[in-house]
This record gives structure tokens, C-alpha cells and sequence, in this order.
């Protein structure tokens, strides 16, 4: 059993580098720092992932094969994704275009850099993105949920939750309708890129449903993933 104070994870940071040991170094930093972790070599690959896994940050290396990663922010931003970017660059008067308006990046290294400085910056970039801090109680149908105090009711009853149980729903009742896959629910919650572990996603929402009971507003979109029933955000 989980311990309902476990840490949850800082979440899934997807690295786009096609040199092997810089990659490496940089998985094994932020790792270390808590962070999941799942690594692209290509720009092509890069975009697919930020769309499948919607990591929290990505760590973008300019010179790339194929599309390079100037070319891959400017296709995200273009289609308004802001998720947030740290360039990584061998070239230092390239900064000013990195992190400029049009391309919107949130910080860059230079190489070579230190892997302990990475994990500061990122963690930086994180906070000043993180924009205004959700407060107060979320509320679909009978079901109140209360993210200060980790606390969740239906119908004024209190009900006890694990940790993670607590996270999927608190991340599925922020985006109310919106359907999640089962990798996004793992990125999101286990800060893990895992294509097997979708079970682990469906024990959880078993045991969810089962304890809200009739009041839980927890839909399955049958091929695609999960979600929760419309209501203010
Ligand atoms: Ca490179």
C-alpha cells in the first residue's frame, strides 16, 4: 500500500538531445532531483512526445538532425503550446533569439554546462511558469476536493484517499471534460513515460470509483483514456 504521505513526483521532463552522454548526465541529474524522465535523440520525436506525454518542462538541445530545436518551439508556439522550454545551445549569440517573444523559450544553457546548474534553472522556470497558484475547493457534482489540505468529500462525507489516488483525481478534476490517456496520467501523476504500466492508471481509478462510490464523477472514454464529468473548474 502506498502511504497517503508519500511524495508525489515533480513530474515528467522530456529531454531532446542526440548526443548520448549529454543526455545521460542530464537523466541521471534530474532523476536524482525527482523529476521522470524520457529522452528524445530527434526534433521529429521531440514534437510527438510533447503532444503524447505532456511533460511539465522540456530540455530542447538547438542543433538536432532533422528539425532542429529553434524549429520545434517555434511549431509548438505556433500551435500555442507554451509548455516550458530551456534551450540548451553551443552557441552563445544565439540567446537573444532563443528566448525572444516570437520563439518564447523560458531559459537557455550553454554547453558545456553544469548538470547541477540544469536542475536549478529548471526548477526556476518551473515556479515562474507555474503562474497563479489554484486555490480554493474544486467541485464536480457531489464531489469537493480541497488541494491545501489534501482533503476530499462527497456529499459533505469526508473520504479517505491514498496519495496517488488523490493526485489522478485532483489532475483529472482541474480540466474538467477533458480526457486524459493513461500515458498522460502517468507523466502527469508517476512522472513516468511507461507504455505498460497502463494498468497501474486503471487500478487506480478502480479503487477511486469504489471509494467515491454512486457520487464519482470519473467517465471512461473507451480507446482513449479517462475523464470527469463537466462543472466549474
Ligand atoms: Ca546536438
Amino acid at each position: 500500500m502506498e502511504q497517503p504521505t508519500a511524495q508525489p513526483s515533480r513530474g515528467l521532463v522530456l529531454i531532446v538531445e542526440d548526443e548520448r552522454a549529454i543526455a545521460d548526465v542530464q537523466r541521471l541529474y534530474l532523476t536524482r532531483a525527482g523529476f521522470g524522465v524520457h529522452v528524445e535523440t530527434t526534433g521529429e520525436g521531440g514534437l510527438e512526445r510533447i503532444r503524447s506525454l505532456r511533460p511539465v518542462a522540456v530540455i530542447l538541445d538547438v542543433g538536432l538532425p532533422g528539425i532542429d530545436g529553434v524549429e520545434v518551439c517555434r511549431r509548438l508556439r505556433a500551435q500555442d503550446d507554451w509548455t516550458p522550454i530551456i534551450f540548451v545551445t553551443a552557441r552563445d549569440e544565439e540567446v537573444d533569439m532563443l528566448l525572444g517573444l516570437e520563439l518564447g523559450g523560458d531559459d537557455y544553457m550553454t554547453k558545456p554546462f553544469s548538470p547541477r546548474e540544469l536542475v536549478t534553472r529548471l526548477k526556476t522556470v518551473l515556479r515562474r511558469t507555474a503562474g497563479v497558484p489554484r486555490s480554493g475547493v474544486l467541485r464536480v457534482g457531489s464531489v469537493a476536493l480541497d488541494p491545501d489540505n489534501r482533503s476530499i468529500s462527497v456529499d459533505g462525507t469526508a473520504v479517505e484517499l491514498t496519495a496517488k489516488e488523490f493526485d489522478v483525481l485532483a489532475y483529472l478534476m482541474a480540466s474538467p471534460g477533458r480526457v486524459f490517456s493513461r500515458e498522460q496520467l502517468l507523466s502527469a501523476v508517476w512522472g513516468q513515460a511507461s507504455y505498460t504500466a497502463g494498468r497501474t492508471v486503471d487500478v487506480h481509478i478502480a479503487q477511486l470509483r469504489s471509494k467515491l462510490g454512486e457520487g464519482s464523477p470519473i467517465r471512461t472514454m473507451r480507446g482513449v483514456g479517462y475523464f470527469v464529468d463537466g462543472g466549474r473548474p
